[in-house]
């Protein structure tokens, strides 16, 4: 029977490897570099950043992928006439597979900027190329070569922590679980690695992580690079959920330079949800990550760059009318003309004490495939009467024995959509508990036992034998990161825009920024969750 990326593969070849015609090549020669390799060379290597993409104009090479005991596996042997590349080289980042000559080849080597110049310029081509960037992705995340190995038990937090960041920036990754592999033990004995250091990521380039933050990870492997502090860009978004991404998608395309940053990864909010039907064009709903994942290819081949993951710290607005400079959690500076700010809201978090120590492992904010996966089988409880619980409840519901909601007021009118409310009254193991909170939490070393839950209307308490719980309680707006900037906020923490506002901060309108969304400075606008 043939595996997941083996079945992309079967259906979707010639959407994956297609064949350019010679009057396709001879139209784009002029984009490229024409150079050879001899037999057994490595035209692209693993966790190195590639020349560009190819198209092969003779002799054949194979691509190879690295399972998780780094043995190469073939992928595919491409011919004269096909294209070679992934969207890692769209925008420069390190490949995930190996491309090695089985014969002398000649080949067309475009590099990345070019690359996204021909995908805009050449409308139909483009489109065929773009689909089999996006298909080769598909096929390696399913598979999860070329990225990371992180060497950890599946039920280590921090295992889920970086497979989670992974996961939502795209990147392909694979765990090696030292509870069934002896080459995990081996390693983990060799480098005498205590618990408290796991988990292990082994980086494609030969680097070896101990536990290494998001941000640290995501460097080591080339997810993001050193920003140019003296580049001046037109557009700055703070911000890749799905107003940033659409800001970049309509400033990149009208051929402004536009940098997107995000401290997490692209998505935002929306990333997180189960089903997205409410979104018009898509009939039959859409996840979130794919979603979020066709806005954020989309506004990459308009030739936005992302810094993701890079944590804004600070907006400065210069008196002598100069760029607008923006500080990075790690020192880093961007200036850029104007800012759009499009930070969105974070979490709200569950007022009971101990919550800190339950998070990541038993305490969830997000019902992806990882969760349900940790949860499988088991009774879950979820708290929240909005959208994102309902979603979350229907998607978990079939994937877990049963799920608890646990919702505050007397019923979900108020605050879900009808095509949801009605939906959980159709699932048999969705029970609902009305007028009732959480009042604590109960367990150990990280590990949710019980919940307890009061009833409003008779203080009632009652334990739950429960070990996971998803939180989707709702959202504050993510502004703090302007404090001092000058940027003016209401008493909850929302950007104060509109043409009413007449707070002392307001310099000027620019003509060109709408006036709903003008705000303190004429440089700077903000979208979406962060705005009132
Ligand atoms: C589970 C779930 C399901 C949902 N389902 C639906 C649905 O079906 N239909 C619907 O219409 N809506 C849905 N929503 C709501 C929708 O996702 C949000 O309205 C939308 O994501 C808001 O977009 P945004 O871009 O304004 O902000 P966000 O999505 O919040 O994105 C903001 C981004 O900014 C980044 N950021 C914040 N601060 C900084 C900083 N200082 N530096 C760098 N980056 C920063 C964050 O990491 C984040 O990625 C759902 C939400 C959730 C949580």
């Amino acid at each position: 029977m043939l595996s997941s990326p083996d079945v992309l593969i079967a259906t979707r070849h010639h959407q994956m490897f297609p064949v350019l015609e010679a009057s396709e090549i001879g139209r784009i020669a002029r984009l490229g570099e024409r150079r050879t390799y001899a037999a057994g060379s490595h035209i692209f290597t693993t966790g190195e950043v590639a020349v560009g993409a190819f198209v092969l104009l003779s002799g054949r090479v194979d691509i190879t992928q690295r399972n998780r005991h780094a043995e190469p596996e073939l992928i595919v042997t491409h011919g004269p006439g096909s294209f070679m590349g992934e969207l890692a080289q769209l925008s420069g980042r390190p490949s995930l597979v190996d491309g090695v000559a089985r014969e002398p080849v000649e080949a067309l080597v475009i590099p990345p900027s070019r690359l996204r110049e021909l995908l805009v310029e050449e409308a139909e081509l483009g489109e065929r190329i773009m689909r089999a960037l996006i298909l080769r992705r598909v096929r390696l995340l399913r598979s999860g070569a070329g990225g990371p190995v992180i060497v950890g038990g599946a039920d280590n937090t921090d295992v889920l922590r970086l497979e989670g960041f992974l996961e939502r920036n795209g990147h392909p990754h694979q765990r090696l679980d030292p509870n069934s592999d002896p080459c995990a033990r081996a390693l983990i004995e060799r480098f005498q690695v205590t618990p408290r250091k796991l988990p292990l990521v082994l980086c494609p380039n030969g680097a070896m992580l101990r536990n290494p933050t998001e941000v640290e990870l995501a460097r080591y492997i080339g997810m993001v690079a050193s920003l140019d502090p003296d580049r001046v860009y037109d557009v700055a978004i703070v911000g890749a959920g799905p107003a940033g991404l659409a800001a970049a998608v309509y400033a990149a395309s009208e051929g402004l330079s536009t940098l997107v940053l995000d401290c997490r990864a692209f998505g935002g909010q929306a990333g997180a949800s189960a089903r997205i039907e409410n979104y018009l064009g898509f009939p039959t709903g859409i996840t979130g990550a794919a979603l979020m994942a066709r806005a954020y290819n989309q506004a990459q081949k308009f030739r936005a760059e992302m810094a993701i993951p890079d944590e804004v710290g600070r907006l400065d607005v210069p008196t002598n009318a100069g760029c607008i400079r923006l500080t990075l959690a790690n020192a880093e500076q961007v200036r850029s003309r104007s800012v759009v700010i499009a930070s969105g809201a974070r979490y709200r978090r569950l007022g009971v004490q101990n919550l800190a120590s339950f998070e990541g492992s038993s305490v969830h904010y997000w019902a992806s495939p990882l969760e349900a996966q940790l949860c499988g089988g088991q009774e879950v409880a979820l708290v929240g009467a909005g959208n994102s619980a309902g979603q979350a409840a229907v998607y978990l519901a079939d994937r877990v024995a049963k799920v608890w909601m646990i919702v505050r007021g007397h019923s979900l009118d108020a605050s879900m959509s009808r095509y949801l409310i009605e939906r959980i009254a159709a699932t048999r193991n969705i029970q609902i508990m009305y007028n009732t909170s959480v009042s604590a939490l109960d367990g150990s070393d990280g590990l949710l036992q019980a919940v307890r839950c009061r009833s409003h209307l008779s203080s009632d308490e009652r334990t739950c034998a429960i070990r996971h719980l998803f939180l989707f309680i709702g959202a504050d707006p993510n502004t703090d990161w302007l404090a001092g900037s000058g940027i003016a906020l209401d008493d909850r923490g929302f950007i104060r825009t509109g043409a009413n506002f007449q707070g002392p901060l307001v310099v000027r309108h620019n003509h060109r920024i709408p006036y709903r969304h003008a705000i303190s400075y004429d440089a700077a606008c903000a979208r979406g969750s962060a705005l009132r």
